[in-house]
């Protein structure tokens, strides 16, 4: 057994715990990081955000080079090499979570591998391939992050049964696959396999897809997708019987098929859960919720004062930048600095085709909280990029505080989405309003002329000269 003493010691080294750790360890505190992996990088890195986005780079290939069939120019039909495909995957991650340790070794923050358990307010020990550590430390951060939620009814001991982790490895292609879920992750990877030639049907127990973004957002989504995934809306699947020749799935509500239906997968997206229960916390005094989230004030600081924690287990939005946020907030802390984790707003982003992304309130929040609110939308079948790019199905929207006219909200469907939503991000951040953003010239033809224009088409965005 060996013994490290340290400053701080981050548990967990998911975009929340190295990013803490890092941060610490540049602001001058001695750090040790924990994971059970043998890479730094988390789930996001590993097996979330940046595999699932270099697969559904690969879709997105494929089916730009069909799409190209009606502009007059025909490829032919693509080979598909699972194994090429997989390697290219774990190239990418590869190359960050490699970069991610010389980042480490460069601040002389120390990676201790092993699954780690409190035993004190001040005490962890780790459990790893090369023994166990005893780590005594001033603070701890816990970045534990999730995992995927299992159905009780669901045989979790068939390899044809996956979660988002099953999915990243890409197996084989199957033929027919069945997405439980129809939230963000799912149907990315249900993208991903569509493109590469599966059949796949989608099965959301509420009436829309991506339940948290907007209506009328997600209906011009469920139009473009109409045919390319079988939509099951207000359905909940009720048993899935594994036989020999494949999986049948029994569904019950609104558009649930009268015979079970025979799957080659059953692809499990029904959420994550926090694995706050799973560290022994209550040896070191912090309370855990009966879900598995920790509790943490604006500073990121648990009851028990020498304790934080960050990301995925500290609560909603379960999204890598949040954690990243979390975790400079919860180190600059420690370093004795009076930071707050205090954002307007955190952006959300399905990176499906289209894309989807939303950022500040969206209307659905807004009636809730009771806001006055007043929405302006730019479709781009009037965007000259939208239609030189032959994708003309998006749709830009902006919502505004009724009193001051101020950006309070925004929603994007279309191709890009993701990335052209950070200049909405960035105006309800700065308190801008329908003005600031009708005024500020925005380059043309570009897709992001369109948040200009929407903006331009609020009312309130024309003021008269004092
Ligand atoms: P995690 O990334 O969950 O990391 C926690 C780490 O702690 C893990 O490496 C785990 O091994 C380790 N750990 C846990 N318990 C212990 C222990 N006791 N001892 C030692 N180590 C332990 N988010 C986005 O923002 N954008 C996306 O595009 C996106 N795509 C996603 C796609 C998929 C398929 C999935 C599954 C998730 C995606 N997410 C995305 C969510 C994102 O991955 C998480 O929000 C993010 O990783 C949370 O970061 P975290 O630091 O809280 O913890």
């Amino acid at each position: 057994m060996s013994e490290i003493k340290t400053q701080l010691v981050v548990l967990g080294a998911g975009p929340g715990g190295y990013s803490a750790a890092f941060r610490a360890a540049d602001l001058g505190i001695e750090t040790v990081i924990i994971d059970a992996r043998d890479t730094l990088g988390g789930v996001c890195l590993n097996v979330g955000c940046i595999p699932s986005k270099a697969l559904l780079h690969v879709a997105k290939v494929i089916d730009d080079a069909k799409e190209m069939a009606s502009h007059g120019v025909v490829f032919g039909e693509p080979k598909i090499d699972l194994d090429k495909v997989r390697g290219w995957k774990d190239s990418v991650v590869g190359q960050l979570t490699k970069g991610l340790s010389g980042m480490s070794k460069m601040r002389k923050v120390k990676f201790v591998q092993g699954y780690g358990k409190f035993t004190g307010s001040n005490t962890i020990e780790v459990e790893g391939k090369d023994g166990k550590t005893t780590i005594s430390f001033d603070n701890a951060i816990i970045a534990a992050g999730s995992e995927p939620v299992s159905l009780p009814f669901i045989p979790s001991d068939d390899e044809r049964v996956i979660d988002s982790t099953g999915a990243l490895e890409m197996k084989d292609i199957p033929e027919k696959m069945l997405v439980l879920g129809g939230g963000i992750i799912g149907l990315e990877m249900g993208t991903v396999y569509r493109s590469l030639g599966s059949q796949i049907d989608v099965v959301e127990f509420l009436d829309q897809l991506i339940p948290a973004a907007d209506k009328d957002v997600i209906k011009i989504y469920q139009k473009y997708v109409k045919d390319k995934f079988n939509v099951m809306l207000e359905t909940k699947v009720t048993a899935v019987e594994a036989k020999k020749d494949g999986l049948y799935v029994t569904f019950e509500g609104k558009q649930a098929p009268a015979e079970p239906v025979k799957y080659d997968k059953v692809l499990v997206a029904v959420g994550r859960r926090p694995n706050g229960s799973l560290l022994d916390a209550d040896k070191a005094g912090v309370k855990v919720d009966e879900r598995g989230f920790i509790n943490v004030d604006k500073q990121m600081r648990t009851n028990v004062s020498n304790i934080y924690a960050i990301g995925d287990l500290v609560g909603q939005p379960m999204l890598a930048h949040k954690a990243v946020h979390e975790g400079h907030v919860a180190a600059e802390v420690i370093a004795g600095k009076k930071h707050f984790f205090d954002p307007k707003c955190i952006p959300s982003v399905a990176y499906t085709d289209p894309e989807v992304a939303w950022v500040g309130l969206t209307e659905k929040e807004a009636k809730e909280q009771g806001v006055s609110y007043e929405t302006a939308s730019f479709p781009w079948a009037a965007s000259g990029r939208a239609i030189a790019s032959g994708r003309t199905e998006g749709m830009t929207k902006m919502i505004f505080e009724k009193d001051t006219n101020r950006v309070i909200g925004g929603a994007i469907i279309g191709i890009n989405a993701g990335e052209m939503l950070g200049e909405i991000g960035l105006a309800i951040e700065m308190g801008a309003d329908a003005e600031d953003v009708a005024l500020t010239i925005h380059a043309h033809p570009t897709l992001n002329e369109s948040i200009g224009l929407a903006s331009e088409i609020f009312e309130g965005s024309i003021t008269d000269l004092p």
